[in-house]
């Protein structure tokens, strides 16, 4: 009966609300832990695993040797790599696709890269729009390291700098 009364009370004086705004009003002048995304972003680390992306050299040759070690580590098995020999005898990819559907983000993929070929850029803003769009083929890949290539060098020396 008492906690019936309790509860009457409580609910009659607003004090549930009261509790609240009173809350609300501590919090109103204090630092803001939020941020207006996407007007607002917050700071990256040089390690962030974001899309991938296949790197060249600066004089334009592609870095993957097709070793096949970042399809072996991957333990989402994410990565189709296929290879052949060339004139030179050189090995080089003739598929790599990347599912990202599959892929979960860990980065063993670009610790394994002996030649820094594979790597996880900072960019983590896209979607996809058709059946398929998820593979990132070798094509998508090059791409994206080409137009990132600044950043990516600059992460991969603060990293080296970090170790
Ligand atoms: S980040 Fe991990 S899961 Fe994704 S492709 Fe690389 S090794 Fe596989
Ligand atoms: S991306 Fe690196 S680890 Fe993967 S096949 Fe090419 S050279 Fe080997």
């Amino acid at each position: 009966m008492t906690r019936a009364i309790r509860h009457f009370l409580q609910s009659f004086l607003l004090l549930e609300l009261f509790r609240g705004l009173r809350l609300t009003g501590r919090r109103l002048f204090s630092r803001k832990l939020t941020i207006q995304y996407p007007e607002e972003k917050t700071p990256q680390s040089h390690r962030f695993r974001g899309l991938h992306a296949l790197r060249r050299y600066p004089n334009g040759e592609e870095r993957c040797i097709a070793c096949k070690l970042c399809e072996a580590v991957c333990p989402a098995l994410a990565i189709t790599i296929d290879s052949e020999q060339r004139a030179d005898g050189t090995r080089r990819t003739t598929r790599y696709d990347i599912d990202l559907f599959k892929c979960i983000y860990c980065g063993f993929c670009e610790e394994a890269c002996p030649v820094d070929s594979i790597v996880e850029t900072r960019v983590f803003e896209y979607h996809f729009e058709q059946r398929g769009d998820h593979i990132m083929t070798k094509e998508k890949l090059l791409a994206i390291g080409e137009k990132h290539e600044q950043q990516i060098a600059a992460d991969r020396a603060a990293d080296a700098a970090y170790r």
